[in-house]
């Protein structure tokens, strides 16, 4: 594609793919529009509301104020809330100068991947994997390499696999545990393997996504960068969105060297400067404040992964994975491919959800943009209700395929 002369538009745009899960959500939307009885699991979004007490933080916030601008990396009193966080839960150490707060982990990892990526360099990322990375590698002119894992090895690659990626282009290794869109959960025993066979290469940094933490059913949630080993080139990303149902309040944070955090901080002084006032005293507040409604959410979440296991596996043709944390599950439903309809003919997983969506007017997103073109994404951030017809109407709806 090239832009006409009417229409300017940068390569960069141009080359770039659609988020698929905005995507996804945008169809369902508008098919809702037009009336129909949509049920959209496409978006990761916890269903609940952010809890009382942060919203009354914000809401005292306002009325004291804090209504300015923020340095660009963050309120102190939040950044020191964060070291605070760091320590409890993953035993990580970081000073003021190490922590940087951003509108969300979206950015966060883009700040990352500006700060640290040249044209051509290599990113190694863990398929399947949540859909931005491997566009914000290539808005950076970098390259994504993928090392897969299928369903077979519950979706984690092995320190093997990362071994055999690594070249002398390679600077970063990017992952998310628990995992967008598998919720597999790396355990301790897994990481320290992976942080063994990267910590002989300098050159490399690791993004530890853990934006998921809190929703986790293995009770263990392990960072990489408490390995010894890679402690110093370990940026531990994480964020309000899941944990404490924030995902419109945007806002995100690092935790990594200095000298990252200060180039951080200096594309996001050029790009946004600092994340919104009112939200970083409530999110300051959020990270001493009382969990019960974290694991209250939490439990609900199993709860009702539980009923879609149970329902999903009943379904001819679906292989379905059994995720230890976040709100996802991600069926195989490679059987499919080639059956038709009458009218369409299933080849990926994209048109399998199209056909959904179509058919059965629940909205869930393909794994191609996962990096897993056998498999789909279904958010389980729903009421036990909706799971229950949704999945009713999936079951039906894969008769005609034949
Ligand atoms: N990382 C992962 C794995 C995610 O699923 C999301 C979801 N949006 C993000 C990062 C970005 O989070 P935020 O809403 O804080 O930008
Ligand atoms: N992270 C969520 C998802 O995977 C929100 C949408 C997005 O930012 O991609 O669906």
């Amino acid at each position: 594609m090239s832009a006409v002369a009417a229409q300017p538009l940068s390569r960069l745009v141009l080359e770039m793919n659609e988020s698929a899960t905005i995507k996804m959500a945008q169809m369902a939307r508008d098919l809702k529009a037009k009336g129909h009885d949509v049920i959209d699991l496409s978006l990761g979004e916890p269903d609940f509301d952010t809890p009382a007490h942060i919203k009354e933080a914000a809401k005292q916030a306002l009325d004291a104020g804090f209504t300015k601008y923020t340095p660009v990396p963050g309120l102190v009193e939040l950044r020191q809330a964060i070291i605070n966080k760091f320590k409890r839960d993953n035993g990580l150490d970081f000073a003021l100068n190490q922590i940087v707060v951003s509108n969300g982990a979206k950015q966060t990892i883009a700040n990352l991947c500006l700060a640290i990526l040249d044209p051509g360099d290599e990113v190694i990322i863990f398929a399947p994997y949540w859909v931005s990375y491997a566009e914000i590698v290539r808005m950076c002119q970098a390259v994504p390499v993928e090392v897969g894992a299928g369903i077979e090895q519950d979706f984690k690659v092995s320190a093997e696999q990362v071994a055999s990626a690594i070249t002398d282009k390679t600077k970063i290794v990017l992952f998310s545990s628990p995992c967008n869109p598998t919720g597999s959960v790396y355990s301790k025993e897994e990481l320290e393997a992976i942080a063994e066979v990267i910590a002989p290469h300098e050159q490399i940094v690791i993004i530890s996504d853990e934006i998921y933490e809190y929703i986790n059913f293995t009770g263990k949630h392990a960072s990489i960068g408490a390995v010894p080993s890679v402690k110093n080139r370990t940026v531990t990303v994480n964020g309000f969105a899941k944990g404490y149902a924030m995902t419109g309040w945007r806002l995100g944070y690092m935790g990594g060297p200095a000298y990252l955090a200060a180039a951080c901080a200096k594309i996001q002084g050029q790009f946004t400067s600092g994340a919104n006032a009112f939200s970083q005293k409530a999110a300051a507040f959020a990270l001493e404040a009382d969990m019960t409604p974290t694991w209250k959410m939490r439990d609900e979440f199993l709860q009702r992964r539980n009923i879609v296991i149970e329902l999903l596996e009943k379904i001819p043709g679906f292989i379905v994975n059994k995720p230890e944390g976040a709100f996802y599950v991600f069926p195989d439903i490679s059987h499919y491919f080639g059956k038709s309809d009458g009218n369409v003919t299933i080849h990926t997983a994209d048109d399998f959800c199209e056909f959904l969506l179509l058919n059965a007017h629940v909205g869930v997103v393909g794994g191609d943009s996962f990096g897993a073109p056998d498999c789909f994404r279904i958010s389980y951030a729903a009421s036990e209700e909706s799971l229950r017809k949704a999945i009713g109407r999936i079951a039906e709806a894969v008769k005609k395929l034949n």
